[in-house]
């Protein structure tokens, strides 16, 4: 499904012009579609099946409107730090569907999420386990948890984002874990419940998950073996969208992957997935300032920035631009799309064919997953208003932030 596409020369999400959106709130402002993103969970939970948990990734968009939509699809929730836990519980999430993942669980995290009831700490260090340990003992519980291990495979993908290679921060190395396993497996304060494992982002390339989900069933079988069992298997995120003309594994295709890889293990399964459930689901609408001729290029000038998208800036990520009104304004000039903050790496898109004049709004799609996400306050930009659209209707999630609330924090 296209929840953005054009109707009479006018840019629509479902029933909604854009152009009505921005007359209402104004720009730079994202807009997410209720449909797309329930679509894209249905499909994937429909393809894994139930004896699968799809858990949605809380930081590729973290509004508490899109946790108490995937919440009410069933969703659970991979978090990765203390704030997330507090937003899945202010959304109405449900706290035994978290897997809490990450590499610099604080005390204070590891607290609440045991006193929360989360599913599953994944632990990514020896020195973490013992730190889980320590925690679980002052309050008087068991911790459950699963080790995240790292299977040292290449996911070939954007390196900024690739997390399963030996050279990464992340995890335990699979070589290290059984070790691992045997220690936790003595600790009181621990239930060993699970193996996880999250290979990278912006995946297109199924032959890696593969590769990773195989190296776990055989750490679960080596586990089986070493009198260790094991309940589930978390297989992570990672799943890909189409930018620009990828071609991203369908639900099917990844669920077919796994299922060959764990076929025969009587264990529970969980994904986390973020990108794949709402990247394309949302647009960040902005407004040409000016259009501005250096002799030897131009600039399309726009009031959204690096603040408000990072991804072009931070992976040199490509996202379509369209206008919200076609074939409209001037002809196609090639143009650099670029926002008012004071770096020259603050660009949405390069050399980028576009009809474009002053004053004409702009839809760079793709913007749903680490869009808000990643925005600040840089250069003292309020950041934008969040709107979700449901059908002929839609409604603010987060209205624009003033400069009273970037000050007001801060004193004389
Ligand atoms: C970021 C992350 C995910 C989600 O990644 P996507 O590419 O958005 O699907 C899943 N698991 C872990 C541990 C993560 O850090």
């Amino acid at each position: 499904m296209t929840a953005f596409a054009y109707r009479g020369g006018q840019l629509y999400g479902e029933d909604v012009p854009l152009e009505a959106v921005a007359a209402a709130l104004g720009t730079p402002t994202y807009v997410y579609s209720r449909a797309a993103m329930e679509q894209q969970y249905q499909a994937f939970a429909a393809a894994l099946g139930a004896e699968t948990q799809v858990c949605y990734a809380v930081k590729a968009n973290p509004n508490l409107g899109i946790l108490r939509l995937f919440a009410a699809l069933g969703a659970g929730f991979d978090i990765v730090s203390g704030g997330e836990l507090e937003r899945v519980r202010r959304a109405g999430g449900d706290l035994r569907k978290v897997v809490f993942s990450g590499v610099g669980k604080s005390h204070a995290e590891i607290a609440a999420a045991l006193e929360a009831g989360v599913f599953c700490l994944n632990v990514e260090s020896p020195a973490e386990l013992h730190r889980v340990a320590e925690v679980a003992g002052h309050l008087g519980r068991q911790a459950p948890i699963a080790l995240r291990v790292n299977p040292d495979v290449d996911p070939g993908t954007h390196r900024y984002i690739a997390t399963g290679l030996a050279e990464s921060k992340f995890g335990i190395p699979i070589a290290a874990a059984p070790e691992l396993y045997a220690q936790a497996a003595r600790l009181p304060q621990i239930a060993v419940r699970g193996i996880a494992c999250h290979i990278g982002s912006q995946l297109l390339d199924l032959a890696p998950l593969g590769a990773a989900a195989e190296r776990v069933a055989a750490l679960y079988h080596r586990l089986h073996d070493m009198g260790i069992p094991i309940q589930h298997l978390d297989l992570g995120g990672g799943v890909g969208i189409r930018y620009r003309d990828e071609s991203p594994p369908t639900p099917a295709a990844y669920a077919e992957v796994l299922q060959r890889a764990l076929a025969g293990i009587p264990a529970r399964r969980v994904v986390e997935l973020g990108r794949a459930l709402v990247g394309n689901a949302g647009v960040l609408l902005t407004r040409v300032e000016y259009i501005k001729d250096n002799g030897s290029k131009t600039f399309c000038v726009v009031d959204a920035a690096m603040n408000d998208l990072l991804r072009p800036a931070l992976y040199g990520a490509w996202h379509e631009i369209l206008p919200v009104r076609a074939g409209r304004a001037s002809p196609a000039l090639t143009m650099d799309v670029v926002g008012p903050v004071c770096e020259s790496g603050d660009f949405l898109a390069k050399d980028r064919p576009l009809a474009a004049a002053a004053g004409d709004l702009l839809a760079v799609m793709g913007a749903g997953a680490y869009g808000f996400a990643m925005s600040s306050n840089y250069n003292t930009r309020p950041r934008p208003a969040e709107v979700l659209l449901d059908g002929a209707g839609f409604r603010l999630l987060r209205r624009r932030e003033t400069l009273d609330d970037l000050l007001s924090l801060e004193e004389v």
